[in-house]
């Protein structure tokens, strides 16, 4: 049945994509956010939660991995739109649309091969685009894995400013958990973590509590650093309680000013729970990204800017086509402003065209959800778009906009 989404927050939404290097664990990330988060689906909606897990077996059987090109999920009360994005070089156009419709992103990394040449790429289309990013220093249970080796390589070739935010604990086959630098605890998987199970909060151990006190520290003077509150707490010689550090670390995070570094191994089910946390925790949502720019029809030096409000004009991007098998042509939207009605008529703005939008769609892993209207902030799929072509504005017809268009400078391709 059709539903809207106007109840959904939109502090609490927020639109992401994975990015990492070949082979470093993306789509093993990707699909143990959507198991987990299928889990906590598990709690309010029995049969989604089910759904979810058996979708999570049978692709696991058939080695598919997720094809839609944005895919929402749940987490402790927040709505996570994962926006797939692609990690190849040849792609690199491809790579900045994605990134323009992103508010946050995660970088995963191996923890063997640390920071790899694709992720450099990457990451540097990311920093054009100022998107805020966690990093998720990934397999960790793998021989030669080095957290701290991987954290200098996110300054030393990446040029960021890492926030360690844990310490892994026990190393290669032996890593069964994190120090979490920001609550001062332990989080243990003991064994071969199985579906569904979770962590057990514990004591540091007494072997690891300097180690922890110390890296505390350099996170609190990391954040310092970069935030101007934490910085003046800091000179009194105050303590920040953790929802201060929290809230500092999410600030800094936002102004692109830090990155918090975090770790585990996707594989063996340790260290993704946490990282949804920190996503919630640390990125943004639309509302910290505020308005979006655009130009009038007529003037490209006259600039317009929108905000992410319901009852603003529609403003969108389409970011991506796809063929869904049963559906037939869907254009992927992000909405920076106002409502996306299905049925109406909207303005193509980059070809001055009218377009019907037909039925309105929200991709989950396992099933689509067709919706009467989506607000701003959300990415949604549409049928019935006839000329529209990524990278083009989607607009109210009584308030044209153009989105600020997308410059491509030439693609920076890294040597190994
Ligand atoms: P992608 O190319 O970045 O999407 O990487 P994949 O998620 O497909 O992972 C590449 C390979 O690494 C696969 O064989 C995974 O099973 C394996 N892999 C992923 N995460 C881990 C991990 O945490 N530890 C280990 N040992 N292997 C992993």
């Amino acid at each position: 049945m059709a539903t809207d989404l106007r109840s959904v927050d939109l502090a609490k939404v927020r639109n992401i994509g994975i990015m990492a290097h070949i082979d470093a664990g993306k789509t093993t990330t990707t699909e143990r956010i959507l198991f987990y988060t299928g889990i906590t689906y598990k709690i309010g909606e029995v049969h989604e939660g089910a759904a979810t897990m058996d979708w999570m077996e049978q692709e696991q059987e058939r080695g598919i991995t997720i094809t839609s090109a944005a895919t929402t999920c749940h987490w402790k009360d927040h709505q996570i739109n994962l926006i797939d994005t692609p990690g190849h070089v040849d792609f690199t156009v491809e790579v900045e649309r994605n990134l323009r419709v992103l508010d946050g992103a995660v970088a995963v990394f191996d923890g063997v091969a640390g920071v790899e040449p694709q992720s450099e790429t990457v990451w540097r289309q990311a920093d054009r685009y100022n998107v805020p990013r966690l990093c998720f220093v990934n397999k960790m249970d793998r021989v030669g894995a080095e957290f701290h080796r991987c954290v200098d390589m996110i300054v030393n070739r990446l040029n960021a400013t890492p926030a360690v935010l844990q310490l892994p604990l026990g190393a290669e086959a032996d890593f069964i958990g994190v120090i979490d630098l920001v609550e001062m605890r332990a989080l243990a998987w003991r064994g071969e973590t199985q579906k569904g199970e979770d962590y057990t909060v514990e004591e540091i151990p007494a072997t690891h509590v300097d180690a922890a006190k110390e890296w505390h520290d350099r996170l609190v003077e990391t954040v310092a650093e970069a935030d101007d509150t934490m910085m003046e707490m800091y000179l009194e010689g105050e303590e920040p309680s953790t929802e201060q550090l929290k809230a500092g670390i999410r600030r800094a995070t936002i102004a692109g000013k830090i990155t918090p570094v975090l770790c585990g191994t996707a594989f063996k089910n340790k260290g993704v729970q946490p990282l949804l946390d920190a996503v919630v925790e640390y990125l943004p949502s639309p509302v910290d990204i505020g308005a979006v720019k655009g130009h009038s029809l007529k003037d490209e030096s006259e600039i317009i800017e929108r905000e992410p409000e319901d009852d603003a004009p529609l403003a969108s991007l389409a970011f991506k086509i796809m063929s869904d098998p049963h559906l037939g042509k869907l254009t992927y939207l992000r909405i920076y402003s106002g409502t996306l009605t299905a049925g109406t008529q909207v303005l193509n703005s980059t070809k001055d065209r009218k377009e019907r939008i037909g039925k309105i769609y929200r991709m989950h892993a396992n099933k689509r959800e067709e919706i009467e209207r989506a607000s701003a902030g959300q990415i949604v799929a549409v049928m019935g778009l006839k000329q529209t072509t990524t990278g083009e504005t989607l607009c109210g017809p009584e308030a044209p906009i153009i989105l600020e268009s997308m410059n491509f400078p030439a693609p920076v391709i890294s040597v190994a």
